[in-house]
C-alpha cells in the first residue's frame, strides 16, 4: 500500500505536468535498484504510461539516444543517478523531471539542466481518487514498456511490449509458481533487462517480497539467498556459474527455497544438478524466451532422469511453449522442418509484442506469417530441435551473430560497427571471449591496420557501449584469416585466443 501510494503519487504529478500534444506515451525512469525506481515504474504504469528503463552503468551518450529516441518527455530520476543527468538530457527538448528522493538537491539539479522543468519530493501531488483506485496493468495494447536491446546494426532497437503482452505471461507465471504473500523473490536482474518484470509483478500482484540486492550484494548471491531468505530464485545461469566458483552451492545450502528458476541462456546441466542439491526443496527449472515474445514462452521442469536423457550438448532443454503460445521449427523458407530436424524456432500467441520501435522494416523481417501456418509468428534465430514428437525443444545455438555475456543479449555486429568507426578501419570483428558453458564471460575484438591504439579504442568504445560490451583486450592481426568461402574465419581468431 505504501508503495502503491508513492506510486500514485508520482503518477499524479506527471499527469499534472503532462504535455497533451504529445504523443509518445512513455515515461523514462533513469533509476536503479532503489524504492524511487520501483515505484517510478508503477508511477508511470498508474499514470496510463509505459515505461522505459534507462541504467546509469550505460554510456551517457548511449541514454540520451534511447531517451530521444523513445519520445519521452518525462523522466523519473533516482538520487544517485540524479548525477549523470544533466549530462544526458543536455540540448534535449524540454523534459519535465521528478527527483523524488528528499536528499536531491532539486535546486542544483534544476540549475544543471537548463530548459527542463525539475519537480522534487516538496512538488508531489496527491492522486484523484479515480487514480488511486486504477490499476497498474490492464490487458490493453498500450506499450507497458520499451527496452533497448543490441542491435546488429550498430544502434539498440528498441522492442515494445504490450500490457496484454505482459498481462498473458504473468497469469502463466502465476497459474504454474502460485506467488503469495509468503514468497520473498529475488531481484537479480536491472531494470533494463526484462526478466526483472517477473519478480516485480509477480510480487507485488500477490502481496509478496520483492528483495532487491545492491550492487555490493551481488557479488555474493549466496549470502544473499540466505540473508533474504529467499523462496523463489530467478537469475540467469551465469549467476549460477558464479556461485559454483565461489564454492557457494554445496548441498542443502539453501532450504528456503521452494524455486530455483533460470532463463536467457543455455543452461548446463551439470550446473542444475548442483544447484538442485543446493537447494533440496526447490522445484528447478529452465525457462527460455526474448524479449521479443515477453520475458518467457517455454519451459523445461528439471528432474534427474528425464532432463539427463533428453540434454543434447550437456545443455538442459527449453522444453515446451506455453499453453497459450504455439512454437513452429522452421528452415530457410519458413517451412516446418520434420521432427528430429533443426530449424529455427518461431513463436506465435498472445506473447507475442508490438515489434521494433519506429521500425517497420525491422519488425516486418522478423515477426512474420510462415505459408501453411496462421498467425504472426516472431522468428527467434535460435537453433532447436525435437528429437520424438513428444520430446522436448533443445536449442542447439544461434543462427546469427548474437551471443550471452553473461546473460546479456550481444550482437557482435554492434561492437564491430563501433570498432570500425573508432578504429577508422574497413573490417573488425568481436568475439566472446572467454567461452563459458552458457556463453562468453566477455568480449575480445580484432582490428587490422587501425589508426588507434589498442588501449585507446576500447576506452572509445567503452564512451558508446554498456560496459559487458566493451571489448577487454584489443588484438591487432596483419591481415584477417579467411575461411573457405571468403569470410574471415572466426574460428581461426578463436584460436589465436585459444593458444
Ligand atoms: P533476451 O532478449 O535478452 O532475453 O535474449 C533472448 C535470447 O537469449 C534467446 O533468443 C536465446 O538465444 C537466449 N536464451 C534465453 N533463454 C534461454 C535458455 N533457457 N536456453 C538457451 N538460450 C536462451
Amino acid at each position: 500500500a505504501a508503495l502503491a501510494a508513492q506510486a500514485q503519487s508520482l503518477a499524479a504529478t506527471f499527469d499534472n505536468h503532462a504535455d497533451d500534444s504529445h504523443t509518445s506515451h512513455l515515461t523514462a525512469v533513469f533509476a536503479h535498484r532503489s524504492v524511487a525506481a520501483y515505484a517510478g515504474v508503477l508511477g508511470a504504469l498508474f499514470q496510463g504510461n509505459g515505461y522505459v528503463p534507462l541504467n546509469r552503468h550505460f554510456p551517457p551518450d548511449r541514454t540520451r539516444q534511447m531517451l530521444q529516441r523513445s519520445g519521452c518527455t518525462q523522466v523519473l530520476v533516482d538520487h544517485l543517478s540524479s548525477e549523470q543527468l544533466p549530462e544526458i538530457v543536455a540540448g534535449l527538448e524540454p523534459l519535465v523531471i521528478i527527483a523524488p528522493d528528499p536528499e536531491t538537491d532539486t535546486r542544483a539539479l534544476s540549475d544543471a539542466c537548463p530548459g527542463h522543468t525539475v519537480l522534487g519530493a516538496a512538488d508531489l501531488a496527491t492522486p484523484s481518487a479515480a487514480l488511486a483506485s486504477g490499476t497498474p496493468l490492464t490487458s490493453s495494447d498500450a506499450v507497458a514498456y520499451l527496452l533497448f536491446t543490441s542491435g546488429s546494426t550498430g544502434q539498440p532497437k528498441g522492442v515494445a511490449v504490450s500490457q496484454a503482452n505482459v498481462s498473458a505471461f504473468l497469469d502463466w507465471a502465476q497459474s504454474r509458481y502460485e506467488v503469495d504473500e509468503h514468497d520473498r523473490m529475488s531481484q537479480m536482474f536491472d531494470l533494463t533487462f526484462d526478466l526483472s518484470v517477473f519478480d516485480m509483478f509477480l510480487a507485488w500482484s500477490n502481496g509478496a517480497h520483492l528483495c532487491c540486492p545492491t550492487d555490493r550484494e551481488l557479488i555474493h548471491p549466496g549470502k544473499f539467498v540466505k540473508q533474504s531468505e529467499l523462496t523463489i530464485w530467478f537469475s540467469v545461469p551465469s549467476v549460477a556459474m558464479f556461485m559454483s566458483r565461489l564454492r557457494t552451492l554445496k548441498p542443502q545450502s539453501y532450504p528456503t527455497l521452494r524455486w530455483a528458476l533460470f532463463c536467457g541462456e543455455p543452461l548446463p546441466l551439470d550446473l542444475t544438478a548442483e544447484f538442485a542439491a543446493a537447494a533440496p526443496n526447490a522445484v528447478v527449472e529452465n525457462l527460455y524466451g526474448p524479449t521479443e515474445l515477453t520475458i518467457a514462452c517455454t519451459v523445461h521442469r528439471y528432474d534427474d532422469v528425464t532432463s539427463h536423457r533428453d540434454a543434447v550438448n550437456g545443455i538442459v532443454p527449453i522444453g515446451e511453449p506455453f499453453p497459450t503460445m504455439d512454437a513452429a521449427i522452421l528452415d530457410d523458407e519458413l517451412r516446418e522442418v520434420p521432427v528430429g530436424s533443426d530449424g529455427e524456432l518461431a513463436l506465435t500467441g498472445p506473447q507475442v509484442t508490438l515489434g521494433y520501435w519506429q521500425d517497420p522494416e525491422k519488425t516486418a523481417a522478423a515477426f512474420v506469417e510462415p505459408p501453411g501456418l496462421t498467425g504472426v509468428y516472431y522468428r527467434t534465430g535460435d537453433r532447436v530441435r525435437r528429437d520424438r514428437v513428444d520430446g522436448p525443444l533443445v536449442h542447439l545455438g544461434r543462427l546469427d551473430h548474437q551471443i550471452k555475456v553473461n546473460g546479456h543479449r550481444v550482437e557482435l555486429g554492434e561492437i564491430e560497427a563501433v570498432l570500425r568507426e573508432e578504429g577508422g578501419v574497413a573490417a573488425a570483428v568481436a568475439i566472446g571471449w572467454p567461452v563459458t558453458d552458457a556463453g562468453a564471460g566477455g568480449i575480445v575484438g580484432f582490428v587490422s591496420g587501425a589508426r588507434t591504439d589498442p588501449t585507446e579504442l576500447c576506452e572509445k568504445a567503452a564512451l558508446r557501449l554498456p560496459p559487458y560490451m566493451v571489448p577487454r583486450q584489443i588484438v591487432e592481426v596483419d591481415e584477417f584469416p579467411l575461411n573457405s568461402n571468403g569470410k574471415i574465419d572466426r574460428l581461426a581468431l578463436r584460436a589465436i585466443l585459444d593458444d
